[in-house]
């Protein structure tokens, strides 16, 4: 059996994901042993969990779910499919204060169900597990961390005396659509957290690790900040291969353009790869794939020792999305 492990964000993992398993049903993985049987483990970020209404919401975790189960709205990328607002409209006409946070009906359930088990004791690593009985996602999805972790975000702020204020990611992203620069990235609880059941074995245990075209600031950058998560990338003695989130210098969705100017890493598909690193360098990557009209990054990445090529990166289908993953493997193998 073939293990591949994936350090995944929301949208882009999650779409990369089903690339992957579109990969491997129509046969176009090299590599895969005669057994033909491949199990995957997906390590999610959840820095971007939030407490809203009462509710634990996984926004990473849950699009991963949903989209391998069939049940995300695939024109908006996140949530339910035939989603209803009627829960949205009600707190509306309160006055209650969160509702830039579009929580939809179907979606409810959902926190309601993992708010519940989780008020009953059990981990978040259980609770997903028990989420995905449902969703049969055909992989072992797993939290980076049981503990609470939460991506803030400081941007300038006329008012306070410190010139700054300090916003959870979700009101980043959702309420101010990241349209005012990231000054800072403070991922509160990181420190002191540990790595969910699992997921060391998964890395350390695969015979590939990818890191899919996912936000490497709040996304692969958070998973890595686990304590213990980026020594077993490093340990691990599976070849780890990138796909590049940025295309044409700028983020392709979502908001990696502000985060990466916030942390000093060049927006582009070279600066991610290098701000990655190499294998035997202290860093991560062995391998690293860019889109075609980025290859002028290649000569550089091949100087910082990382094995680059350029190949189509945009996921405009899932056979389109299942070419990237051959090539990563491929790249690699
Ligand atoms: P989020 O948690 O929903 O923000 O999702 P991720 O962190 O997993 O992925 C977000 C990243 O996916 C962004 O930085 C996008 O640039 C990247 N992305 C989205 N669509 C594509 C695509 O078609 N090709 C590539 N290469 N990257 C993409
Ligand atoms: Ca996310």
């Amino acid at each position: 059996m073939q293990k591949i492990t994936v350090l995944s964000g929301g949208y882009g993992g999650a779409t990369f994901l089903r690339g992957l398993r579109h990969a491997l049903r129509t046969g176009l993985l090299p590599g895969a042993d005669s057994s033909g049987e491949v199990e995957v483990t997906v390590v999610s970020n959840t820095a971007d969990d939030l407490w809203i209404h009462g509710l634990k919401v996984c926004p990473d975790l849950d699009t991963v779910m949903y989209t391998l189960g069939d049940g995300l709205d695939t024109e908006r990328g996140w949530g339910r499919r035939d989603e209803t607002w009627s829960i949205k409209e009600e707190l509306s006409a309160y006055g209650v204060e969160g509702t830039w946070f579009g929580l939809g009906d179907r979606d409810v359930a959902t926190h309601l169900v993992r708010t519940q088990m989780m008020e009953a004791g059990y981990p978040l690593s259980q609770v997903t597990e028990a989420l995905c009985r449902r969703w049969q996602p055909g992989v072992r999805l797993l939290p980076m961390t049981d503990d609470r972790v939460e991506t803030h975000i400081a941007v300038a702020d006329d008012q306070s005396p410190s010139g700054r204020r300090v916003v959870h990611f979700q009101e980043y992203w959702v309420r101010m659509r990241a349209m005012v620069p990231a000054e800072a990235v403070v991922v509160v609880g990181l420190e002191g957290s540990s790595p969910a059941p699992g997921v060391l074995e998964a890395i350390g245990g695969a015979d590939l690790v990818v890191l899919p075209p996912s936000n490497p600031v709040v996304s692969v950058g958070t998973i890595l900040g686990v304590p213990g998560i980026r020594d077993a990338v490093l340990a691990t003695g599976a070849p780890v291969v990138g796909l590049s989130p940025i295309v044409g210098g700028t983020h392709v969705r979502g908001m990696a353009h502000q985060l990466l100017d916030a942390i000093g890493v060049e927006v582009s598909a070279g600066g991610v790869g290098l701000h990655y690193g190499a294998r035997g360098e202290g860093g991560l990557l062995d391998g690293w794939l860019v889109d075609r009209r980025d290859a002028h990054h290649l000569p550089a990445l091949a100087a910082a020792g990382i094995r680059a090529a350029a190949v189509p990166l945009m996921m405009t289908s899932p056979e389109a999305t299942a070419a990237m993953a051959a090539a990563a493997v491929e790249l690699v193998s």
